[in-house]
């Protein structure tokens, strides 16, 4: 059993894991609709998977996964919606899908209710000992905490930071459900893709998905090339944070 998980370890165990590596990992997920093709879990299932490479190699503890998030909201004749399900994900007209509440979607928290959960959430890690606070998943609540970083450092002296650290395309998890996304889930746990529920009509956008067609452009190959650098670039920067070498598990 990983002895990186908070929830596993038993408290001579987490005094241990801090003093070698003060870091604490945050999975920001949610239960939410990532096309046909991809399970509902997606967003933490990718950031967890992440954390637990990056903790391998400098150390460090993951957090349970949230699954609650901030996203775009609007209402359509008294109907709510929410992030993928508005459809207008990107102005490509290629893109377009009516609005819908599509399956699976349990995640949607307004943003001032989802900042008294992250303050808390830094608050308690901060107090626990953590130094360094890595969180990363659902975009719009990895910006949120972006957003906040400069408040928890100067209110709680911790340092917050996100995973994406690579230029464009394979910024890793930039986009919804698309090229981005599926390649990660195609080379970490390539079972939990189906790429056969998708249409075959490439003339047909498939719904609730946004970012470059998965169907032409999403394989292992991408995903693990996108894995290994933002593991690479992330082992850098906390070394380098903490001035600590690189330990092994
Ligand atoms: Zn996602």
């Amino acid at each position: 059993m990983s002895t990186h998980e908070y929830i596993y370890l038993k408290p001579q165990e987490f005094q241990k894991e801090l003093q070698r590596c003060p870091v604490a990992y945050l999975p920001l997920g949610t239960l939410e609709w990532h096309g046909k093709h991809l399970p509902l879990g997606a967003d933490g299932i990718q950031s967890h998977y992440l954390f637990e490479q990056i903790a391998q190699r400098v150390g460090g503890i993951i957090c349970p996964m949230l699954f609650l998030g901030p996203d775009q909201r609007s209402i359509v004749d008294g109907r709510e919606y929410y992030g993928m399900d508005n459809g207008n994900y990107d102005p490509d007209p290629m893109q377009w899908y009516p609005p819908q509440k599509f399956a699976g979607s349990a995640y949607w928290i307004e943003e001032s209710g989802f900042q008294i959960l992250l303050d808390a959430v830094v608050k308690q890690l901060a107090r626990a000992g953590f130094r360094m606070i890595v969180a990363h998943g659902h975009g719009p609540s990895t910006h949120f905490f972006q957003d906040r970083a400069e408040f928890y450092r100067l209110h709680h002296g911790v340092k917050c930071i996100s995973c994406w650290q690579l230029e464009g395309d394979l910024s890793f998890q930039s986009d919804h459900g698309a090229m981005n996304e599926t390649s990660i889930l195609m080379a970490i746990h390539r079972e939990l893709v189906s790429m056969d529920r998708l249409e075959q009509n490439l003339d047909i956008w498939p719904d609730g998905i946004g970012g470059k067609d998965p169907r032409l452009f999403a394989n292992v190959q991408v995903g693990n090339e996108m894995i290994a650098k933002t593991i690479e670039k992330m082992v850098e920067i906390i070394n380098r944070e903490l001035g600590q070498k690189e330990v092994s598990s």
